[in-house]
């Protein structure tokens, strides 16, 4: 990784206009991922495209432009995780690793139900307030559009998350 960030950002300097701000971003991400050493792929998605909504596979596409291996810890719904690709790791073995570390379960699978969100929702004093604990709920536990309608019942996440984008601004 180290020597993809001293490549990539000579290479940019040579072949590309200035400012480029979609090298400065990949090679931030680089950076990033160096330093956390292991770290979602949700987490590591909202905190350099946080109006972008995560969506796993496009997420995958972006960040596999850098050398990194992406797993899941076990389990087809577990999230994924992103770590510098070393050809001497076996990830396999990180993998059942890190099962072992970890207390029982990620993030991932949330305490939050459908039930228990509509009576918070019924708490709520305004509209804006529910859409902001809507949207809480989803972006806490790094859902998809999806997911959001199949864990929690919220149909039109995109059409929320433009709603936080405009309470945000006025608040
Ligand atoms: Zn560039």
């Amino acid at each position: 990784m180290r020597e993809f960030i001293v490549y990539h950002k000579l290479y940019c300097q040579q072949h590309h206009k200035r400012p480029c701000t979609k090298c400065e971003t990949l090679l931030e991400i680089a950076n990033y991922i160096v330093q956390e050493e292991i770290v979602k792929l949700s987490v590591l998605w909202r905190a350099f495209f946080p109006n972008v909504i995560y969506e796993s596979d496009k997420a995958m596409l972006k960040i596999l432009k850098l050398p990194v291996a992406i797993f899941r810890q076990k389990g087809p719904s577990t999230p994924l995780h992103v770590t510098e690709l070393c050809p001497e790791v076996n990830y396999q073995r990180l993998i059942q690793w890190l099962d072992k570390l970890t207390p029982v379960k990620l993030s991932g699978s949330s305490k939050l139900s459908k039930e228990m969100l509509h009576g918070l929702c019924k708490l709520a004093s305004s509209e804006k307030d529910r859409t902001l604990l809507k949207y809480t709920a989803c972006a806490s536990i790094g859902l998809s559009g999806v997911q959001a309608k199949k864990k929690l019942g919220i149909s039109d996440f995109g059409k929320l998350s433009k709603k936080v984008d405009v309470a945000l601004a006025e608040a």
